[in-house]
Parts: C-alpha cells; structure tokens; sequence
C-alpha cells in the first residue's frame, strides 16, 4: 500500500519521502487509518516492523490537521531504554520535518545541562515527549510540566517496560494526563500482565497482531561476517564451490548490482541482471533466460524478492542485509520452494551487523556464522551491539540530503524543543 492512500497531510507525505519510505509496511497499513480514526489501538509488532512511523505518521497528521494547543504538550510516548528513546526522536525528527511539531527526547542517565535542556523544552511546551519513565517522573515531581493538554499516549515495547519494573513508573505518569485521550500500546509479545496493563489503560482497544513470517525449516541458513571488500571474491569462490544450477544474489542497491553483474560477467560466469534501469522486456527476457537454465545466476535488487515465482532455485546470496526481516523471508523464501532444500548466504559488514542482528532478532534465533576462507583476511567480529549506526532511525541510508543531525538537537526546536518562531528550515 502505497503512503499517498492514507490520507496523510502532504508535509507528512513529503517528510516519508525524505526518508525513502515508499511502501507502507503490513503493521503501517493496520494501524494508521484506525489512529487516524481516533480508536485505541494494542498491537503486537516487534522492532524492525516499521512499527514507529506507525504509530507517529497519524499522530503528528492528527496534530498538525485538528486543533491543539502549540505551547503545551499534545503527545507523550514512553519507552524502556534512552537508545529507543533516541531513535524514536530521529524517525520522529526526519518524518516531521516538513510539518511545525516540535519533539523532545527526554532520558535518564545524562548531565545536569541536559537535564536544563529538557525542563525548558517541557515547560515551555514542546508538541511531543518521547520519553523514559523516570526521568518523567523527575520532571513531573518539579512541578513545571503542564499535562493537561496531552491527547496522545503511546507505550511503546510496553512488555519490556514491565518486565523492567516500569509498571507503577507508567501508572504515575498516566495520572497526570487527561482521562480523555486516546492510547496506543505496543508490545513484542502479550503476557498476561500486559492484558492487565491494558485493561487499565485502553478504551475498546482494536486490537492488531503483525506476524512475521517465518522462512521455510528446510533452508539452510548462514551468514558471513566481513569487509565490505571481501564480498565480491567471496561470492565467486562460492559460486564455484559447487555445480550450481540457479542462483539468486540479491542487492539492495541497482549500483551493486551493477558492480557485482559486472565482475562476475569478467570472471566468465553465467549471469543476468534485473533492476529497475532495465526495460520491462529486458526483465522478462532475463527471467525467462533464467528460469530456462540458460542463465545459471541473477543478480538482482528486492523487485525480485517478492510474488515471482521460479522454482528450484538451490541458492540464494544476500549480497547485503535486506533491510527487514520480510524482506529476508522473502528473498530467502526464493530457495527450497517445493519441499526441496536450498541454502541462504548472507553477507553481513560492521555497517549491517546491527541490522541483521534485528533480523535475527524476528526471526527469533541467530543464523549460523559461515567462516569465510581465510585466504581473504581477516574479518570483523560480530558484535552488532558496537555496529548499531549513530544516525539511528531510518533503514533506507540518504534519504535527505545533508543527513540529519543528531536525535537531542533535532528533537526540540532550536535544541530545546521550545516553539519559537524559528521553524525547521527545508533543506
Ligand atoms: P521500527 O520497527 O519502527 O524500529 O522500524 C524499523 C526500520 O524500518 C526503521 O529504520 C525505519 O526507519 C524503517 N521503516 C519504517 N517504515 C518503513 C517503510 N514503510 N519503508 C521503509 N523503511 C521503513
């Protein structure tokens, strides 16, 4: 479903742009429009789902299109930890950046200045806090934070929340929102301590549950941990590993594809191409080559991931992380059709080990770890905790030109999150 069929406002529109979201994802094309139609909602949706702008698209339109009050706070968001925090501040930060809502992240743990930072921001209003429990509740106690104008509660990896003893933390500052509002909670899974949350907080919630789909257990999973320079040799000493009859190597940028089609086509191996430069026909006649056996490997971008149907396909290579855990279901989901086996390689760099990890993470067990041949060098250690990338937020790299700046400056108008009359300026 494409974002133009929300309804959305068109500053939100050109901010989904920037950020290189093209198509919404299934728990974007679930929530929003109930949001947006003002119920509350409880979903199950794990991280990596797009769950984020799910939740923030339709109430930042709520709040630029219905009437609000600019100088108090409209939307609070509670999370478990301040890297959530962060990063819901830089989705928050890139999606709203062509609309006047004003956010604020405001976490434990830092320095006094920062501390300063968020009591201005708070008590001069700021549109939206995304914020830690505690740290709340310090604000709260000081008695400068007005909340009577908060119309949104978002709870967001609520069952982390709880099982971090958050629950009185979370009850505390809902007692000082409005009784009238509307409330979104969003939970991996659903325990029964959830429901009780729940049951407190939401009124005739709809309820959603995103499933992610699991690859086939026929596949042999594996990934390779590298440098990005070690992929290409590495991918023509597995090609000649074995007598494969059908290949798919998936990229997820035409250029690699490019490169990568290009060299293999030097080292005399049997390839076509398919990305979105080709013509419509060239595609066809690639796939028709290929599903003929007269071409034994295709690389490709993700238009090939999804809804062709080739059969007997023995192995798939993710020349780079596919950027969610759909995705990877779905290119990986290209082998062992049929109840016949195949393998699924994926090439992981220190850049990606942070988006493979929330993969595997959905998947809901690690992918083995392939050695690569230590002819090639040494290789990087997995450790995708130290690869999570600075710039957070968004999967899709370059999607404003210029990149944005950091989560705490962004967050708030001018760095304090006051509204002055000094708006976001368009790149
Ligand atoms: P989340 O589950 O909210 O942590 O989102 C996971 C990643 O997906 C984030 O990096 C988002 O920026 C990205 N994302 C969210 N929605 C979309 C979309 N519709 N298309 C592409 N990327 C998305």
């Amino acid at each position: 479903m494409k974002f133009t069929e929300f309804g959305l406002d068109e500053r939100l529109l050109e901010g989904i742009d920037s950020m290189g979201y093209e198509n919404a994802t299934p728990v974007q094309e679930q929530v929003i429009v109930p949001i947006l139609q003002g119920k509350d909602i409880i979903a199950s949706a794990q991280t990596g789902t797009g769950k984020t702008a799910a939740f923030l698209l339709p109430v930042i339109n709520k709040i630029i299109t219905e009437p609000h009050d600019a100088h108090l706070i409209n939307a609070v968001v509670i999370v478990p930890t301040r890297e959530l925090a962060v990063q819901i501040a830089q989705t928050m930060e890139g999606l709203s950046y062509f609309t006047d809502v004003s956010s604020i992240a405001v976490y434990g743990g830092s320095d006094g200045t920062s501390f300063t930072t968020e009591k201005k921001a708070l008590s001069s209003g700021v549109d939206m806090v995304i914020c830690t429990p505690g740290r709340m509740i310090a604000h709260l106690n000081m008695g400068y934070v007005r909340m009577e104008a908060v119309k949104y509660l978002i709870l967001d990896e609520a069952d982390r929340m709880l099982d971090m003893g958050f629950h009185d933390d979370i009850m505390k500052i809902i007692s000082f929102l409005p009784k009238q509002r509307q409330n979104l909670l969003f939970s991996a899974t659903m325990p029964m301590k959830m429901r009780e949350l729940a049951r407190k907080i939401l009124h005739h919630p709809l309820e959603i549950n995103i499933a992610i789909s699991k690859p086939p257990e026929q596949i042999v999973q594996e990934a390779f941990i590298l440098y990005e320079p070690q992929k290409i040799p590495l991918v023509k000493d597995i090609l000649r590993r074995k007598d494969f009859q059908s290949v798919i190597i998936f990229c997820s940028r035409k250029s690699n594809v490019k490169q990568l089609s290009g060299e293999l086509r030097r080292s005399k191996f049997s390839i076509g191409e398919i990305h979105s430069d080709l013509e419509q026909d060239a595609r066809e006649q690639v796939l028709q080559d290929f599903r003929n056996k007269k071409l034994k490997i295709l690389v490709a971008t993700d238009i090939l991931s999804r809804g062709i149907d080739i059969e007997e396909i023995d192995l798939v290579i993710n020349y780079d992380v596919p950027n969610d855990g759909e995705d990877y279901v779905h290119r990986i989901g290209r082998t062992a059709r049929a109840a016949s086996t195949g393998t699924a390689y994926t090439f992981v760099t220190e850049a990606e080990q942070h988006k493979f990890a929330q993969i595997e993470n959905l998947l809901g067990a690690p992918v083995t770890k392939a050695a690569v041949p230590e002819q090639f060098g040494p290789t990087p250690e997995y450790n995708p905790r130290k690869s999570r990338p600075s710039g957070g937020g968004s999967r899709r790299q370059g999607g404003r030109p210029g990149g944005r700046p950091g989560a705490r400056q962004a967050s708030g108008r001018n760095g304090h999150g006051g509204h002055s009359g000094a708006r976001k300026p368009r790149p």
